[in-house]
């Protein structure tokens, strides 16, 4: 038998919780009975713990509901004399399906056209977090990204790209496993053709390179 030293440096079970908040301790209460709910045995040496990390994982997962856009931008916008467009490519995120609170993920890719302001491009990845890190349909989690831009910066006109595997429709329903959704959202100049068509090839372009 393997033995496997992750638990050394631990803190005991009873003080973690005694620094937990009081949500997380019936976030823990829930998983406990839903372990049972599934015919696991919760007291098991395996599953003691799970409780408090799932509440933990969750909690994670779903900070984006504490933040708004406004607050991971802070002051990273420039005046610039360009108006060609800016596009980040490959954005990787990792979302939860609000129908079956399983995982979606993939790839984001955002460009927009100034109108005298840029955002340091750090923050595009942050700013789709905001967003990914709540429960979410791919849709609107498209058009909630695009339109965060479009307020924040005011360019003119944004477009938003996200390719995502859903983990409900790849591990049951109708477990396509290969089966990938794509969304899109154009804003202002992006509904034109040849500004819409012009982005969406730059996308295509860097999958057909990379993959
Ligand atoms: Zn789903």
């Amino acid at each position: 038998m393997k033995a496997v030293a992750i638990n050394n440096k631990r803190v005991p079970h009873q003080e973690q919780h005694a620094t937990q908040s009081h949500e997380n301790l019936g976030m823990e209460e829930l998983v406990r009975q839903m372990l049972a709910r599934v015919g696991e045995d919760p007291s098991r040496e395996g599953l003691l713990d799970t409780p408090q990390r799932v509440a933990k994982s969750m909690e994670y997962l779903t900070s984006g509901y504490q933040l708004q856009p406004a607050d991971v931008v802070n002051d990273a916008l420039f005046t610039v004399d360009y108006d060609e467009m800016v596009i980040v490519k490959d954005i990787e995120m990792f979302s939860m399906c609000e129908h079956h609170m399983l995982p979606f993920f993939g790839k984001v890719h955002v460009a927009y056209i100034p109108k005298g302001k840029v955002i340091g491009l750090s923050k595009l990845p942050r700013l789709v977090e905001v967003f990914a890190r709540r429960l979410q349909v791919q849709e609107r989690m498209t058009t909630q990204i695009a339109e965060a831009i479009q307020e924040i910066i005011q360019p003119q006109g944004v477009g938003v790209v996200i390719e995502a595997r859903h983990l409900c429709m790849m591990m049951r329903g109708v477990e396509k496993q290969h089966s990938s959704a794509v969304t899109s959202a154009m804003l202002g100049s992006f509904r034109q053709p040849s500004t819409r068509n012009e982005f969406l090839s730059l996308v295509r372009k860097k999958q057909s390179s990379s993959f």
